[in-house]
């Protein structure tokens, strides 16, 4: 029987997941489970290069991104690992990192963007260089489909081109080259009306939130720039909460969009329904995400193990590539648990 296909993907523990990643790569994640074997990084050292003053709530974090996967319906047979508990990780990084030209990363578009929107304006050799990084994450599992949002296209081209050079320069085909699979909204705008939906930036809504809280950040999002009044009509090709309609609530986007713009219906009375549509379609997911956050003890053991599992392959990989790179150096080998 032939094995199957890796996937591997994963999130910053920089806070609770939210709408945003569900559109752009959980659903994904969700739909493709059973069909491969898959991974799922919960990336707390890539969270050094933004929030370095700030990582004392890391442990919670990474379990509240725990209790959402397990929240949306990823099943515990995954494996859902810590990246800062597999340290061949950071072996690898370093390995690809003579790879990589200091003007090819100064030039990715991605992390050009995230360096001006959270305002690194004094920006790090962990923060530039943070591509590399995840593609040490992606080939120690030799990963074959990449389930992400937009934003990250760019990191996989970075991959990409690793793989092309490592098997080049070290004359040896360790690594095959790994596919992105974009989700169905490559790029939900947050609840601004102007960014991205973001952890970092507050315009989300997160799978935590309560119906209340759900109600409360939808009332106060943006819609139609161009709609001054109630009686104007509206734009529903220009507005946020069309979109969300069309996201979430697909069936009703044909009413939706002629009540919109023959002003029968309002902004504040249509992102009510909205927010009625939302819950309703978040509250299984709510539902299940809670019995996790009850019961911390089995959370932590699936992570456990599935670090476990992650650290072998990843140690395997590496077997390879210290061979492929000439340093594996058997003769000075040294076990430090048997003190010989
Ligand atoms: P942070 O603000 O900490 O960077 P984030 O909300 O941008 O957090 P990430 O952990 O950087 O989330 O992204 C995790 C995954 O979710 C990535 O594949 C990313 O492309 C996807 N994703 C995140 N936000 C969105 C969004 N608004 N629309 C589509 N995909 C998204
Ligand atoms: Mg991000």
């Amino acid at each position: 029987m032939q094995q199957k296909k890796r996937i591997l993907t994963g999130d910053r523990p920089t806070g609770q997941l939210h709408l945003g990643h569900y559109v752009g790569t959980l659903k994904d994640r969700v739909r493709l489970q059973d069909e491969y074997d898959c991974f799922f990084i919960i990336a707390d050292l890539q969270v050094l290069t933004d929030h370095l003053e700030n990582y004392s709530s890391i442990e919670s974090n990474v379990f509240e991104v725990m209790c959402d996967y397990l929240g949306v319906g990823l099943k515990l047979e995954n494996t859902f690992f810590v990246q800062s508990q597999v340290p061949e990780l950071a072996e690898l990084t370093m390995y690809f990192s003579f790879l990589v030209t200091l003007p090819r990363l100064q030039r990715n578009p991605t992390v050009k963007d995230e360096a001006k929107t959270y305002g690194v304006t004094n920006i790090s050799y962990g923060f530039l260089g943070y591509p590399i990084s995840q593609a040490a994450d992606i080939l120690a599992f030799k990963a074959d489909l990449i389930p992400v949002g937009q934003d990250q296209l760019p990191h996989i081209e970075q991959t990409r081109e690793i793989v092309r050079s490592f098997n080049r320069v070290f004359g040896k085909e360790v690594f095959a080259l790994p596919e992105p699979l974009v989700g169905e909204v490559p790029v939900l705008v947050g609840t601004d009306g102007t960014n991205k939906m973001s952890k970092s930036l507050d315009n989300f809504v997160a799978f935590a939130h309560s119906p209340e809280e759900t109600e409360r950040r939808i009332l106060n999002m943006v819609t139609d720039r161009k709609r001054a009044y109630r009686k104007d009509p509206g734009h529903p090709d220009e507005c946020f909460a069309f979109k969300y309609w069309s996201v979430f609530a697909s069936t009703d986007t044909l009413l939706v969009r002629q009540e919109c713009e023959t002003a029968a219906r309002g902004c504040k009375e249509c992102k009510a329904q909205l927010t009625g549509k939302l819950n309703e379609r978040l509250a299984e997911i709510r539902e299940r995400r809670q019995c996790y956050v009850s019961q911390p003890d089995l959370v932590w053991d699936i992570l456990a193990t599935g670090t476990k599992r992650a650290r072998a392959v990843a140690t395997e990989t590496l077997e390879e590539v210290r061979e492929a790179i000439r340093i594996s150096f058997p003769r000075l080998r040294v076990s430090i648990k048997g003190g010989q």
